[in-house]
């Protein structure tokens, strides 16, 4: 398996109820090495830019609103396989159908409010990554 990179989000339900550190623990503990790290209050701009791929969906509004409700935390994660092993760890969208111990299980109050983003594959992860991060930042 390769080394890889990858892009995640603590969203705001996470960061405003004090659940970054765990969510962080988890991470480290999942063998990911954080290559950056930042918080963030994301404008209305950057977050539509972002979730551009879902504008036109009946959610959008709703998912622009939450991701600009409060600070994030971005991160640039490493390890082999990271954008599969993220998204394992992370759990299913819907956290009611999340596995047992994942983030979102744990953390994520609903499919809106489900705590953490992963990128889904590697061309989204290089897109999502520089959209944040600038190459030398990731060490
Ligand atoms: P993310 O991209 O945030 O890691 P994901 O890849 O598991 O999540 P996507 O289908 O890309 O899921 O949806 C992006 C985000 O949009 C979800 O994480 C969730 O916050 C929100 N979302 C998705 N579907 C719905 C829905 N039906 N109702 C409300 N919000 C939704
Ligand atoms: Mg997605």
């Amino acid at each position: 398996m390769p080394i890889e990179r990858t892009f995640a989000i603590i969203k705001p339900d996470a960061v405003a109820a004090g659940n970054a550190g765990q969510i962080l623990a988890m991470i480290e503990t999942a063998g990911f090495k954080i290559l950056a790290m930042r918080k963030h209050q994301l404008s209305r701009a950057e977050a539509e830019g972002f979730y551009a791929v879902h504008k036109g969906k009946g959610f959008f509004a709703e998912l622009v609103d939450f991701m600009t409700e409060g600070p994030v935390v971005l991160l640039a994660l490493e390890r082999e396989n990271a954008i599969a092993k993220w998204r394992e760890v992370m759990g299913a969208t819907n956290p009611d159908k999340a596995e047992a111990g994942t983030v979102r299980k744990l953390y994520g109050t609903n499919i809106g409010r489900n705590a953490s983003h992963g990128s889904d594959a590697p061309e989204t992860a290089a897109f999502e990554l520089s959209w944040f991060f600038r190459g030398s930042e990731m060490i």
